[in-house]
Protein backbone atom coordinates (compact mmCIF):
# COMPACT_ATOMS: atom_id res chain seq x y z
CA UNK A 1 0.00 0.00 0.00
CA UNK A 2 1.11 3.11 -1.28
CA UNK A 3 1.51 6.23 0.88
CA UNK A 4 -0.24 8.30 -1.54
CA UNK A 5 -3.14 6.06 -1.83
CA UNK A 6 -3.53 5.59 1.76
CA UNK A 7 -3.95 9.13 2.33
CA UNK A 8 -7.09 9.27 -0.19
CA UNK A 9 -8.83 7.01 1.51
CA UNK A 10 -11.32 8.55 3.87
CA UNK A 11 -12.77 6.13 7.18
CA UNK A 12 -14.97 6.95 8.97
CA UNK A 13 -15.18 4.84 12.43
CA UNK A 14 -18.33 4.63 15.04
CA UNK A 15 -19.17 2.30 17.46
CA UNK A 16 -22.45 2.25 20.06
CA UNK A 17 -20.77 2.04 23.33
CA UNK A 18 -19.93 5.46 22.99
CA UNK A 19 -17.14 7.92 21.64
CA UNK A 20 -15.17 8.00 24.75
CA UNK A 21 -14.85 4.09 25.10
CA UNK A 22 -11.27 2.16 24.90
CA UNK A 23 -12.40 0.39 21.70
CA UNK A 24 -13.26 2.83 19.34
CA UNK A 25 -9.97 5.12 20.01
CA UNK A 26 -8.29 1.45 19.54
CA UNK A 27 -10.26 0.98 16.27
CA UNK A 28 -9.40 4.02 15.02
CA UNK A 29 -5.88 3.58 15.20
CA UNK A 30 -5.93 0.73 13.24
CA UNK A 31 -8.11 2.67 10.51
CA UNK A 32 -5.30 5.49 10.41
CA UNK A 33 -2.68 2.90 9.10
CA UNK A 34 -5.41 2.41 5.85
CA UNK A 35 -6.00 6.68 5.47
CA UNK A 36 -7.75 9.59 6.84
CA UNK A 37 -9.96 8.70 9.88
CA UNK A 38 -13.14 10.42 10.92
CA UNK A 39 -14.58 9.75 14.37
CA UNK A 40 -18.73 9.95 14.59
CA UNK A 41 -20.02 8.37 17.55
CA UNK A 42 -22.81 7.86 19.99
CA UNK A 43 -22.20 10.58 22.58
CA UNK A 44 -23.67 7.85 25.66
CA UNK A 45 -23.63 4.00 25.86
CA UNK A 46 -25.98 2.90 23.49
CA UNK A 47 -25.44 -0.97 23.41
CA UNK A 48 -28.13 -3.38 22.74
CA UNK A 49 -30.24 -0.48 20.71
CA UNK A 50 -30.02 -2.69 17.84
CA UNK A 51 -30.77 -0.42 14.63
CA UNK A 52 -32.76 2.02 15.72
CA UNK A 53 -33.17 5.87 14.19
CA UNK A 54 -34.04 8.84 15.92
CA UNK A 55 -36.95 10.44 14.52
CA UNK A 56 -39.29 12.38 16.69
CA UNK A 57 -35.87 14.43 18.83
CA UNK A 58 -33.45 16.97 16.58
CA UNK A 59 -29.89 15.50 16.18
CA UNK A 60 -26.81 17.28 17.38
CA UNK A 61 -22.92 16.88 16.56
CA UNK A 62 -20.49 18.13 18.99
CA UNK A 63 -16.84 18.20 18.65
CA UNK A 64 -15.46 15.41 20.84
CA UNK A 65 -11.49 15.32 21.35
CA UNK A 66 -9.81 11.63 21.28
CA UNK A 67 -7.71 10.50 23.85
CA UNK A 68 -5.13 10.51 20.72
CA UNK A 69 -5.90 13.65 20.25
CA UNK A 70 -7.33 13.23 17.26
CA UNK A 71 -11.04 15.19 16.58
CA UNK A 72 -14.06 13.56 17.02
CA UNK A 73 -17.70 14.39 16.51
CA UNK A 74 -19.85 13.01 19.44
CA UNK A 75 -23.81 12.60 18.02
CA UNK A 76 -26.64 12.85 20.67
CA UNK A 77 -27.99 9.31 18.93
CA UNK A 78 -27.88 6.13 18.01
CA UNK A 79 -25.15 4.52 16.03
CA UNK A 80 -27.18 3.91 13.04
CA UNK A 81 -28.34 7.73 12.97
CA UNK A 82 -24.49 8.33 13.63
CA UNK A 83 -23.59 6.40 10.27
CA UNK A 84 -26.41 8.37 8.44
CA UNK A 85 -25.66 11.86 9.40
CA UNK A 86 -21.89 11.72 9.10
CA UNK A 87 -22.30 10.16 5.81
CA UNK A 88 -25.45 12.73 4.75
CA UNK A 89 -23.97 15.77 6.34
CA UNK A 90 -20.82 15.73 8.70
CA UNK A 91 -17.75 14.25 5.99
CA UNK A 92 -16.78 16.80 3.73
CA UNK A 93 -16.75 13.53 1.19
CA UNK A 94 -17.86 10.28 0.84
CA UNK A 95 -16.34 7.33 2.90
CA UNK A 96 -14.27 4.37 1.30
CA UNK A 97 -15.08 2.46 4.00
CA UNK A 98 -16.97 2.44 7.79
CA UNK A 99 -15.58 0.61 10.77
CA UNK A 100 -17.97 0.27 13.95
CA UNK A 101 -16.41 -0.92 17.10
CA UNK A 102 -14.34 -2.28 18.72
CA UNK A 103 -17.13 -3.27 21.11
CA UNK A 104 -16.38 -4.25 24.66
CA UNK A 105 -18.51 -7.43 24.03
CA UNK A 106 -19.12 -9.91 21.75
CA UNK A 107 -21.38 -9.97 18.65
CA UNK A 108 -21.49 -13.08 18.02
CA UNK A 109 -24.41 -15.35 17.27
CA UNK A 110 -27.85 -13.75 18.13
CA UNK A 111 -26.17 -10.77 19.81
CA UNK A 112 -25.90 -9.64 16.29
CA UNK A 113 -29.73 -9.02 16.16
CA UNK A 114 -29.57 -6.60 19.43
CA UNK A 115 -25.82 -5.25 18.54
CA UNK A 116 -25.85 -1.75 18.18
CA UNK A 117 -22.41 -2.44 16.77
CA UNK A 118 -23.37 -4.44 14.20
CA UNK A 119 -25.95 -2.05 12.99
CA UNK A 120 -23.91 0.99 12.56
CA UNK A 121 -22.08 -1.03 10.20
CA UNK A 122 -25.19 -2.50 8.44
CA UNK A 123 -26.37 1.09 8.12
CA UNK A 124 -23.40 1.83 6.03
CA UNK A 125 -23.85 -1.66 4.02
CA UNK A 126 -27.45 0.14 3.55
CA UNK A 127 -26.16 3.28 2.36
CA UNK A 128 -23.38 1.33 0.04
CA UNK A 129 -20.07 1.60 1.85
CA UNK A 130 -18.00 -1.60 2.42
CA UNK A 131 -18.59 -1.63 6.27
CA UNK A 132 -17.08 -4.15 9.02
CA UNK A 133 -18.28 -4.38 12.56
CA UNK A 134 -15.39 -5.57 15.19
CA UNK A 135 -16.03 -6.67 18.60
CA UNK A 136 -14.10 -8.05 21.23
CA UNK A 137 -15.04 -10.79 24.14
CA UNK A 138 -14.10 -9.12 26.92
CA UNK A 139 -16.55 -6.27 28.00
CA UNK A 140 -13.48 -4.19 30.52
CA UNK A 141 -12.44 -1.27 29.41
CA UNK A 142 -9.10 -2.62 30.65
CA UNK A 143 -9.61 -5.60 27.95
CA UNK A 144 -6.69 -6.31 25.55
CA UNK A 145 -7.59 -5.67 22.46
CA UNK A 146 -4.52 -5.81 20.35
CA UNK A 147 -5.44 -9.55 19.03
CA UNK A 148 -9.18 -7.53 18.29
CA UNK A 149 -7.27 -5.13 16.18
CA UNK A 150 -4.77 -7.34 14.56
CA UNK A 151 -8.34 -8.91 13.27
CA UNK A 152 -9.66 -5.73 12.60
CA UNK A 153 -6.51 -5.25 10.44
CA UNK A 154 -6.78 -8.18 8.42
CA UNK A 155 -10.22 -7.73 7.92
CA UNK A 156 -9.71 -3.98 6.48
CA UNK A 157 -6.93 -5.59 4.06
CA UNK A 158 -9.11 -7.78 3.00
CA UNK A 159 -12.11 -5.28 2.29
CA UNK A 160 -9.59 -2.80 0.49
CA UNK A 161 -8.20 -5.93 -1.77
CA UNK A 162 -11.58 -7.54 -2.71
CA UNK A 163 -14.43 -4.89 -2.24
CA UNK A 164 -17.74 -6.20 -0.57
CA UNK A 165 -20.87 -7.60 -2.59
CA UNK A 166 -23.84 -4.83 -2.97
CA UNK A 167 -25.60 -5.93 0.90
CA UNK A 168 -22.79 -7.75 2.43
CA UNK A 169 -21.07 -7.00 5.55
CA UNK A 170 -18.23 -8.10 7.61
CA UNK A 171 -19.03 -9.12 11.17
CA UNK A 172 -15.48 -9.85 13.04
CA UNK A 173 -15.08 -10.97 16.59
CA UNK A 174 -12.28 -12.07 18.96
CA UNK A 175 -11.41 -13.03 22.11
CA UNK A 176 -8.89 -10.06 24.28
CA UNK A 177 -5.52 -10.66 24.48
CA UNK A 178 -2.82 -11.66 21.49
CA UNK A 179 -4.47 -12.82 17.91
CA UNK A 180 -4.51 -16.58 17.55
CA UNK A 181 -5.55 -16.64 14.22
CA UNK A 182 -8.79 -15.69 12.42
CA UNK A 183 -11.40 -17.96 10.64
CA UNK A 184 -14.35 -17.22 8.27
CA UNK A 185 -17.36 -18.67 10.19
CA UNK A 186 -21.11 -18.28 9.61
CA UNK A 187 -23.70 -16.90 12.36
CA UNK A 188 -24.17 -19.65 15.14
CA UNK A 189 -27.88 -20.25 15.99
CA UNK A 190 -28.02 -19.38 19.79
CA UNK A 191 -30.18 -17.67 22.15
CA UNK A 192 -30.18 -15.94 25.82
CA UNK A 193 -31.97 -17.81 29.16
CA UNK A 194 -33.07 -14.46 30.78
CA UNK A 195 -33.53 -14.22 33.77
CA UNK A 196 -34.99 -10.75 35.31
CA UNK A 197 -33.70 -9.58 38.42
CA UNK A 198 -36.64 -7.86 40.59
CA UNK A 199 -35.32 -5.42 43.03
CA UNK A 200 -36.61 -2.16 44.97
CA UNK A 201 -36.30 0.96 44.44
CA UNK A 202 -35.57 3.85 47.18
CA UNK A 203 -39.27 4.52 47.25
CA UNK A 204 -39.80 0.37 47.65
CA UNK A 205 -41.59 0.21 43.91
CA UNK A 206 -39.99 -2.58 42.10
CA UNK A 207 -37.98 -2.75 39.47
CA UNK A 208 -36.36 -5.88 36.99
CA UNK A 209 -32.99 -5.66 35.53
CA UNK A 210 -32.06 -8.23 32.68
CA UNK A 211 -28.99 -11.03 33.21
CA UNK A 212 -28.82 -14.24 31.87
CA UNK A 213 -26.82 -16.65 29.63
CA UNK A 214 -26.25 -17.82 26.13
CA UNK A 215 -27.72 -20.75 24.98
CA UNK A 216 -25.42 -22.01 22.47
CA UNK A 217 -27.31 -24.18 19.84
CA UNK A 218 -25.20 -25.12 16.78
CA UNK A 219 -21.97 -26.86 17.48
CA UNK A 220 -19.25 -26.67 14.88
CA UNK A 221 -15.90 -25.12 14.17
CA UNK A 222 -17.86 -23.41 11.12
CA UNK A 223 -19.79 -21.31 13.93
CA UNK A 224 -18.21 -18.05 15.03
CA UNK A 225 -19.08 -19.04 18.48
CA UNK A 226 -17.18 -22.02 18.85
CA UNK A 227 -14.57 -20.60 17.08
CA UNK A 228 -14.09 -17.80 19.47
CA UNK A 229 -14.79 -19.90 22.35
CA UNK A 230 -11.58 -21.82 20.96
CA UNK A 231 -9.44 -18.80 20.99
CA UNK A 232 -9.76 -17.75 17.55
CA UNK A 233 -10.38 -14.59 15.72
CA UNK A 234 -14.18 -14.92 13.90
CA UNK A 235 -14.88 -13.23 10.57
CA UNK A 236 -18.60 -13.87 9.32
CA UNK A 237 -20.21 -12.01 6.54
CA UNK A 238 -23.42 -10.88 6.83
CA UNK A 239 -26.59 -9.98 5.24
CA UNK A 240 -29.98 -7.19 6.06
CA UNK A 241 -31.67 -9.11 3.04
CA UNK A 242 -34.11 -10.81 5.98
CA UNK A 243 -35.89 -13.12 3.30
CA UNK A 244 -35.59 -16.76 4.32
CA UNK A 245 -34.41 -18.17 0.88
CA UNK A 246 -33.77 -21.49 2.07
CA UNK A 247 -37.99 -21.97 2.12
CA UNK A 248 -38.93 -19.26 -0.26
CA UNK A 249 -38.95 -21.81 -2.80
CA UNK A 250 -40.93 -24.11 -1.35
CA UNK A 251 -43.07 -21.65 -0.18
CA UNK A 252 -43.99 -20.04 -3.06
CA UNK A 253 -45.29 -22.74 -5.00
CA UNK A 254 -47.72 -23.51 -1.97
CA UNK A 255 -51.08 -21.97 -1.71
CA UNK A 256 -51.54 -19.08 0.07
MN1 LIG B 1 -21.58 -2.04 22.97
Amino acid sequence: MSKQLSKDRLILVCNDDGIFSKGIQALADVAAEFGEVRVVAPDRQQSAVGHSITIMDPLRASPFKMASGLNGIAVNGTPADCVKLATDQLLDRKPDLILSGINHGSNAGINIIYSGTVSAATEGTILGFPSIAVSCMEFGEDADLSGCMEAARRAVSFVFKNGLPRGITLNVNAPGGPFKGIRWTKQGDSRYEDEYVLRKDPMNNPYYWITGRMEILDEGMEFDINVLNDGLASVTPIQYDLTAHKVFSTFSEMEI
